[in-house]
């Protein structure tokens, strides 16, 4: 931690500064300039609160220079974690690509679907049975059913299935059926629900919360990977902006300073990222260009009658398309699609 002093400080306040960092058990480095005393703190605990120095009389600015996830980082990890999911291979050369409709709807409908989207060369099925619906009102999945012919429809058509989990309660139930957890936006900062998540023995794949930093993100992956859960993988899903003209506004910058922060693969969700079918492929094309290890997309053989998310869902031929298109991409920057 790097604790700049005010520059009409006085030596007083200087010396308060430096004995309080003493007292919370901070080696300090004093460097002084002509105008300027910087103090060098070391030793700073991962959940240090650093306003506790920034209110001390004389001190301009604090900067952090740890960051406060540790399991998460790529200093403590400097190689790519590689999850393993059924021999399929998630955060290596390969990018995965998983496949689905929103929620499963009826059986013709996941079936339907399922064998299309193998046939276009997708590795995992998804499909939520438990849906974080935004009104209590619509649809709210199939529950128990919906996984049981979501796992049907996956292993009829070779493909691993991915599903959300709500609630801890559900963890249980929804182990037996999935091959992946998907954790949603809207839990990802239940931390007693990621607590319980260190403890399953599936992958499990974070999204990002709506409105959540990359470090608040890593922290909760940091909860997980805590809790003695090493198979995460984060989710890129768009983020809440000022933009109305589209659902959610993509950050695929999240993509590339992820990879530098951090050794856990990133998957991205352009269906969520844009929420508007025709301009879900532009943004997948450009999170596979900027080295997303993964691509989650909705689709849909009659999106016009889903349940949920079919303005955002791609038709079947659209995806087919799409996978033609990232494999070229892909190929481009020395990786291939799975
Ligand atoms: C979904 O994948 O259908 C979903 C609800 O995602 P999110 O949690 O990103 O909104
Ligand atoms: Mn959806």
């Amino acid at each position: 931690m790097v604790v700049v002093v005010e520059q009409n400080a006085s030596e007083k306040d200087i010396e308060g500064i430096i004995r309080v960092l003493h007292d919370y058990g901070f080696d300090v480095h004093r460097s002084t300039g002509v105008n300027q005393t910087v103090l060098g703190a070391i030793g700073v605990k991962p959940d240090f609160d650093t306003r506790q120095i920034e209110l001390l009389p004389g001190v301009a600015h604090v900067y952090r220079i740890t960051e406060p996830y540790k399991l998460a980082s790529r200093s403590f990890k400097p190689e790519n974690t590689v999850l393993d999911v059924r021999g399929v291979k998630i955060g290596g050369k390969e990018i995965i690509v998983m496949a689905g409709p929103c929620s499963v709807e009826n059986e013709k409908q996941i079936f339907t679907i399922a064998k299309s989207v193998a046939e276009s060369g997708a590795k995992f099925l998804r499909g939520g049975a438990f849906k974080p619906r935004t009104s209590p009102y619509a649809f709210q999945g199939m529950g128990e059913e919906g996984l049981k012919l979501l796992r049907r429809a996956a292993d009829e058509f070779g493909l691993l299935v991915i599903t959300e989990v709500m609630d801890r309660g559900q963890i249980e139930l929804v182990e037996q059926y999935t091959d992946v957890i998907q954790i949603g936006a809207r839990n990802m900062q239940n931390y007693t629900f990621l607590k319980e998540l260190g403890k399953t023995s599936k992958a499990v794949m974070l999204k990002r919360g709506l409105s959540a930093t990359f470090e608040e993100w890593l922290m909760s992956a940091e909860y997980i990977l805590s809790g003695g859960n090493k198979q995460v993988a984060l989710c890129e899903r768009g983020i809440r902006t000022f933009e109305t003209a589209t659902r959610n506004t993509m950050d695929i910058s999240s993509i590339p300073v992820i990879h530098a922060k951090s050794h856990l693969p990133i998957i991205a969700d352009p269906s969520h990222g844009i929420g508007i079918r025709d301009k879900v492929i532009p943004m997948t094309r450009a999170a596979v260009a900027a080295g997303a290890d993964g691509i989650i997309v909705e689709v849909h053989h009659d999106p016009d009658h889903a349940l949920s998310d079919g303005a955002q869902s791609l038709f079947p031929h659209q995806f087919a398309e799409l996978m033609k298109q990232i494999r070229l991409i892909a190929e481009a920057i020395g990786r291939k699609v799975a």
